[in-house]
């Protein structure tokens, strides 16, 4: 039997499908998760708890677990630990400074612009007297879901940016400003095996994305790019791994397309994630067969259309209801209705927020009927939201 190691910063809805994956598939799974984010022995299944801001400690843990047949992480986070841990313990793996390089976004760029991929004006600052051009956009190194990330037309926008931004990551030094891409957003979900890229879906985002604030929404798969531009965004996204030093394992690439080309916004080593995986079936086993080593450069895209709708939170509020679920998951097409918001919950929108409501699936033949069910399904749902009150 294979032995896989997991790497999750919490365990949660992620953790559990990929370990009823394993499970499925026969493979033995050992869970690592952060300490800070387990209170007790969660699933009775003794996951090994971490400290994850100490990678080098953690990893030596890991060694101590015994001999494991292959890593996979899940979170941005994990993925550095994983990277640390699978050259203790001499997995194929990306490298700690590969995956350094993914989750700060200046190091990122600055690994784009040295590759001589299309990338726009970028610089860290640290105080809000910067001189930049307009539009721009702020956003903090290391933050993701678009949390923080707020585009600026002129110097008095840019200053309220700036300190907004400050007030969520008060303890980073720098902030990182750089020019407003225009254009349309797709993504590509792809696995590495030994620095070569297989393709599993490229998502279009047919929601323009001008800001002030970026809300994901939606994902629909298969793009509806003629071929020659999905080629383009494949290329781009096999320069961008390169430049990154990726080599193994699976990548989350998001991108921007204008008449100048493809614009790299990001490449995280680590798949799609939590709930969203959904839009893609059999992720979960792919990535853990990947991990056990055997071969998926033969996976087939699936024939049909699909998309995920994630709900956006519209303002900051106490969260009371839902109604128009049954309505919502009665138009045709649709696949499954999520609602993640708990009762009570106090909800942030972005930039300051970094969840969602819940999350909508749909597939189907086409990507466009795919895409108005999803559209068509969110105008059924009303969410209640009572107004916080202010803390005395
Ligand atoms: P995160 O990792 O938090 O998602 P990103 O840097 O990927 O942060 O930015 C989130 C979103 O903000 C992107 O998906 C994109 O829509 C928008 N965005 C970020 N940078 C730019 C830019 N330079 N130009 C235009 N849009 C941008």
């Amino acid at each position: 039997m294979k032995r896989l190691l997991l790497i999750g910063a919490k365990t949660g809805y992620q953790t559990r499908t990929f370990a009823d994956a394993a499970a499925r598939l026969g493979l033995e799974l050992t869970l690592a998760t952060d300490r800070c984010h387990v209170l007790e022995n969660p699933w009775g299944d003794d996951a090994v708890a971490l400290e994850f801001k100490d990678p080098q400690d953690a990893a030596r843990k890991l060694a101590e677990e015994g001999r494991f047949d292959g890593i996979v992480a899940l979170g941005d986070g994990p993925a550095y630990l994983a990277a640390v841990a699978a050259q203790q313990l001499n997995l194929p793996y990306n490298s700690p400074q590969s995956v350094d390089n993914c989750r700060n976004k200046f190091l990122a760029r600055r690994c784009f612009y040295d590759a001589g991929l299309l990338t726009p004006n970028f610089r860290r600052i640290t105080d809000a007297n910067t001189n930049v051009e307009f539009p721009c956009v702020l956003k903090p190194l290391s933050q993701s879901a678009s949390r923080g990330v707020i585009r600026a037309n002129n110097a008095e926008e840019f200053a309220e940016a700036f300190h907004r931004i400050k007030a969520i990551v008060p303890h980073d030094e720098f902030l990182l400003v750089e020019d407003f891409i225009p254009g349309r957003e797709f993504a590509l979900e792809g696995i590495l095996t030994h620095g070569k890229l297989t393709v599993l879906a490229i998502f279009d985002k047919p929601d323009p994305l001008d800001g002030p604030f970026f809300e994901e929404t939606l994902y629909i798969t298969p793009s509806r790019l003629p071929a020659y531009a999905r080629q383009e965004i494949l290329y781009t996204t096999n320069k961008a791994i390169q430049a990154l030093g990726l080599t193994h394992g699976p990548i989350h690439a998001e991108m921007r397309r204008n008449e100048r080309g493809v614009w790299m916004l990001e490449v995280a080593a680590r798949p799609i994630g939590g709930l969203c995986a959904k839009v893609l079936p059999g992720l979960e086993e792919l990535i853990l067969r990947h991990a056990a080593g055997e071969d998926v450069s033969t996976f087939a895209l699936p024939d049909h259309a699909a998309g995920v709708m994630m709900i956006p939170i519209p303002r900051a509020g106490i969260y009371a209801r839902v109604s128009g679920e049954d309505e919502a998951r009665a138009v045709p097409l649709m696949e499954d209705v999520i609602v993640t918001a708990k009762i009570g919950q106090h909800l942030l929108p972005l930039p300051e927020g970094n969840s969602y409501l819940g999350f909508l699936f749909a597939r189907g033949d086409a990507p466009a009927r795919v895409e108005a069910a999803l559209r068509q399904a969110h105008a059924k749902l009303r969410f209640e939201l009572n107004a916080a009150l202010p803390v005395l």
